[in-house]
C-alpha cells in the first residue's frame, strides 16, 4: 500500500518516507495556504505547506522516541496525505508502555502549538505582520492536530489511549473490540462529515472521507490482529472440549463429617416451649 514512498531523511536511525501523493499534493497546499498572507503569499504558502508536514513529522518523531526508549524499534516515519504513521516493528502490548507511546505525539503537537503561539502573539506586537501570521496559522493548526488526534478513534492517538485504560480492566481482547467498535463509529461520523460537511461550521472535505475509509478498514485488521493473538495463546478449542470432558476424573473425595463451628444447632425439643428445665432427659419428660 505504502511502497510508492521515497527516503527523504535518516534521523535518529530512522528512515523519513514521503509518499508520492503528498509531493504532488504539495504545491495545492501551498496555492491553499498563500490565501492568509498579503506579500509574496505563494512563498509562504508553500514554507506553509513545508512545515506543516514537518509538524507532522515531529508528531510522529514524538511517538518513534517514547517508543524506541522502550524497546519497540521504529522501522520508519511514513508522511501521507492524510498525516503522518510511525511504524513501529511491533505494537506496544503492555498498556503502560502504549499510553506512552501513544499520547508522545499529541504532546509535541501541543508543544509546538505553544511555541508558534508565543512567536506568533511576540512578532504581532512587534509589527511583523507575515511572519506572526505564519506562526500564529502553524500553531493553530498543530493545536487542530493534536486535538484530532486524541479522538478515541482506534487506531489514532486517542483510541490506542483509550485501549491501554481499557486493558487494565477489560484484558487486551475486549479493550481492543471496545476500542475498535468506537473507532469504527468515529470512522463513519467522519465519512458522513467529509461527505456532506456540517452546514456553516465544516465544509465537506475528501481528505477527510479517505481518512475515515483508513480509520475503519485499520481498526478492523487490528482487532483480528489481536484475536489472531490471543486465539494462539490459548489451546484450540477441540482441546479445551476434551479437556473438560475425556480427562479421568480422580474420584470425589468422601464427605467429611461437619464441623461443629459450621452447623446451627436447634435445641432438643424438651428445651423447646419456653422451658428452662436443662437437666431433663427425653425420658423424663411428662
Ligand atoms: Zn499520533
Amino acid at each position: 500500500m505504502f511502497s510508492s514512498a521515497y527516503q527523504i531523511a535518516r534521523v535518529r536511525g530512522i528512515p523519513i518516507r514521503v509518499h508520492f501523493t503528498l509531493i504532488i499534493l504539495l504545491p495545492f497546499l501551498a496555492y491553499n495556504f498563500a490565501d492568509a498572507f498579503t506579500s509574496s503569499p505563494l512563498l509562504w504558502g508553500l514554507l506553509a505547506a513545508v512545515v506543516l508536514f514537518a509538524s507532522v513529522a515531529l508528531h510522529e518523531f514524538g511517538h518513534s522516541l517514547v517508543a524506541i526508549a522502550k524497546g519497540f524499534p521504529v522501522r520508519d516515519i511514513l508522511l501521507l496525505p492524510i498525516g503522518g504513521i510511525a511504524q513501529l516493528v511491533r505494537i506496544p502490548e503492555k498498556p503502560r508502555d502504549e499510553f506512552a507511546v501513544a499520547i508522545a505525539g499529541p504532546l509535541v503537537s501541543l508543544a509546538l502549538f505553544g511555541g508558534l503561539f508565543a512567536l506568533g502573539y511576540g512578532e504581532t506586537l512587534l509589527g511583523s505582520r507575515e511572519f506572526a501570521d505564519f506562526c500564529l496559522l502553524l500553531g493553530y493548526i498543530n493545536l487542530s492536530l493534536c486535538l484530532f488526534n486524541l479522538l478515541p478513534a482506534f487506531p489514532m492517538d486517542g483510541g490506542r489511549i483509550l485501549r491501554a485504560l481499557l486493558t487494565r480492566r477489560k484484558g487486551r481482547l475486549e479493550a481492543t473490540r471496545i476500542a475498535a467498535k468506537l473507532g469504527k463509529i468515529c470512522a463513519l461520523l467522519f465519512g458522513l462529515v467529509g461527505l456532506f460537511g456540517l452546514p456553516g461550521v465544516v465544509p465537506s472535505n475528501l481528505m477527510l472521507v479517505i481518512i475515515a475509509v483508513f480509520i475503519y478498514i485499520s481498526a478492523a485488521s487490528e482487532y483480528r490482529q489481536v484475536l489472531m493473538q490471543e486465539m494462539s495463546h490459548r489451546p484450540p478449542p477441540i482441546f479445551q472440549w476434551f479437556w473438560s470432558n475425556m480427562r479421568p476424573r480422580r474420584p470425589a473425595p468422601p464427605p467429611s463429617e461437619p464441623l461443629d463451628n459450621n452447623v446451627t444447632v436447634s435445641p432438643p425439643p424438651w428445651q423447646r416451649r419456653g422451658s428452662t428445665r436443662t437437666d431433663l432427659k427425653p425420658d423424663d419428660e411428662p
